[in-house]
């Protein structure tokens, strides 16, 4: 991915980064942007000069973050995922125009504010090519999939079937 480092040095006295771990506006790592294993990656060959805490071992060797650590990217998406998609389960059927209004709102202030920076400017490039559809629940629902699916082609990950986001997010599944 174009935002994720491969091995560089930031500044002449910093630490090398190990390919995977992203870089906030300010030049730092960005935590909310980097998968666990490439932090713990850096984490593992980082020098004094850094202000970072190491992970214990075993949570490195289970490449996931402790429970009660920050979330890596991946937390961060799958708990920001199951948000996104409860919402659009509990999104009205018939919704008010304010409510529309409303939504919209909402998606443009999330595009501006998702903790992962480079995940946020992806988010608001799609969205400025498939416009926010929330005249219902079905079409709320449906628009938050192929968002979802968005970001599943562009990691290589399966897409999934958007025929059945309200069974997987509202209803449960069908026998
Ligand atoms: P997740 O992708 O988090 O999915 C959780 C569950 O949702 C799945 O188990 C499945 O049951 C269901 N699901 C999957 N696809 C769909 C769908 N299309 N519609 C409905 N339900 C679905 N990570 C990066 O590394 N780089 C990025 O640029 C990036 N951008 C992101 C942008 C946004 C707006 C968000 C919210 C997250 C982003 N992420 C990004 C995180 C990424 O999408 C995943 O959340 C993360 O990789 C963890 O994946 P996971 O396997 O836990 O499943």
């Amino acid at each position: 991915q174009r935002e994720r480092q491969d091995e560089q040095s930031v500044g002449g006295s910093k630490p090398k980064m190990p390919k995977g771990v992203v870089l906030g506006p300010d030049g730092k790592p960005c935590r909310s942007c980097t998968s666990f294993a490439s932090w713990a990656a850096m984490s593992k060959g980082e020098t004094s000069n850094t202000t970072m805490s190491k992970p214990p071992a075993t949570a490195i060797a289970a490449a996931e973050p402790p429970s009660d650590c920050p979330p890596d990217v991946d937390r961060l998406g799958n708990h920001t995922w199951t948000f996104l998609h409860t919402l659009t389960a509990n999104y009205p059927t018939n919704p008010t125009p304010t409510q529309q209004s409303d939504t919209r709102s909402f998606i443009s202030l999330f595009g501006k504010m998702y903790p992962c920076w480079s995940c946020a400017d992806d988010f608001r490039s799609w969205k400025a090519e498939n416009a926010p559809r929330v005249s219902s629940r079905e079409e709320f629902g449906r628009w938050m999939c192929e968002a979802h699916n968005a970001v599943n082609v562009k990691l290589g990950k399966d897409e999934f079937d958007c025929g059945k986001w309200e069974e997987r997010w509202r209803t449960g599944w069908k026998d």
